[in-house]
């Protein structure tokens, strides 16, 4: 049997899909601060009006937008309620009077937002890759847009299926993209963009924040219905502080935003995702044995799906990983399988610890 990573701190890698592992370094920095983050209380414990806390959310803010370089004509919002919250909130805010809105169906979660939004908008399903099981990208010449849809809904990384656009849908609409999974592992270019968000719990840190970067023009024409805590431009007036937020993610997410920074940013992180996803795609692909099935240009750096010959050798394979030190390789139940995500707090080194152990128990049940 192999033995993965042993070091001071852990022995394991987790490869769940979210909530997902963190940096090293940021447990240990929560660990410390814990007791006594101001004047000996814990963040949790004192009021998100403190000057300290104000200073907090700004860093949040500034790093967001020197990591991602995020135009100034973009408010940067940290909302609660998750990514699913902002399937309804987006058509609440951005119809601006029109009554539909076009949504590219990929996965699971664009399935759902086209669904959640359907609530409030004459959805329109501008394609979907439905009929491969959404193992496929469209091409831009697939998607129908309709005529007065003020915005463009698409997932950029489908966490479970495990597709990943490679370039952003084309379209004379306002793109809305839901960066859930994939959020600070490349650049983005805001240009064609009226809306990015992306809950914590992946690459941002934990779950119960939600990060919304939108279009400043876009403000200001919410549904009267819109509850306030959920209305983009009262956010952005109160610099995300409309009632008690959960301060705690926010401290978290300033914890993993610096750790980022200390990456080397946008270009040093999209490198290592790129070699990490190599890695494991190699193995995969000169296997008989572990199989991926998303077509090759469509395949996500940070999610990806494998299966095994059969569901049995599936579930000891889960097993024995878990025995080693290998955590969270069940695929999501809509799929079945395996899955690992590779996010930027794996380590290369937990990646090759893996591939190690997939070829140990290829070798032994192939
Ligand atoms: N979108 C994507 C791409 C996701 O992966 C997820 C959660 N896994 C969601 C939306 C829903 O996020 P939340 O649980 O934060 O509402």
């Amino acid at each position: 049997m192999i033995m993965v990573r042993k070091n001071s701190e852990a022995t394991l890698y987790n490869f769940g899909a979210g909530p997902a592992c963190l940096p090293s370094p940021v447990l240990n920095q929560i660990r410390e601060d814990i007791p006594n983050w101001y004047e000996g209380m814990s963040i949790m414990e004192i009021s998100h009006r403190l000057p300290v806390v104000m200073e907090l959310t700004a860093k949040i803010e500034a790093n967001l937008r020197t990591l991602l370089a995020i135009p100034e004509d973009f408010a940067v919002l940290c909302m609660a309620g998750g990514a699913r919250t902002q399937f309804s909130t987006i058509p609440l805010n951005l119809l601006n009077g029109a009554s539909n809105a076009d949504y590219v169906i990929t996965g699971h979660w664009s399935k759902l937002a086209f669904k959640d939004a359907g609530a409030y908008v004459l959805a329109h399903c501008a394609a979907t890759t439905e009929a491969s099981a959404f193992t496929t990208i469209p091409v831009d010449a697939e998607l129908t847009f309709t005529q007065n849809a003020p915005y463009v809904h698409y997932t950029d990384n489908e966490t479970i299926h495990g597709v990943e656009f490679t370039q952003y849908p084309k379209t004379d609409k306002w793109l809305v993209s839901d960066m859930t999974s994939n959020i600070l592992t490349r650049p983005i270019d805001f240009s064609g963009f009226g809306l990015v968000y992306a809950s914590a719990q992946k690459n941002l840190g934990i779950a119960g924040i939600t990060v919304v970067i939108v279009r400043k023009s876009l403000l200001g024409n919410a549904h009267a219905f819109t509850p306030p805590t959920l209305n983009y431009a009262l956010c952005d007036q109160n610099n995300s502080l409309l009632n008690t937020p959960p301060v705690f993610c926010w401290y978290v997410l300033g914890l993993v935003l610096e750790w980022v920074l200390k990456q080397g940013g946008m270009e040093a992180i999209s490198k290592q995702v790129a070699q990490k996803a190599k890695l494991f795609y190699d193995l995969i692909d000169s296997s008989d044995f572990y199989t991926n099935p998303v077509a090759v240009n469509a395949r996500s750096r940070v999610n990806i799906p494998f299966r095994l010959p059969s569901e049995v050798l599936e579930s000891e394979f889960i097993l024995q990983a878990e025995k080693v030190g290998l955590k969270q390789l069940k695929g999501h139940k809509v799929v079945g399988g395996c899955r690992a995500s590779l996010y930027n707090a794996m380590p290369l080194a937990g990646v090759m610890a893996l591939s190690e152990f997939m070829q140990h128990f290829e070798k032994t049940k192939g």
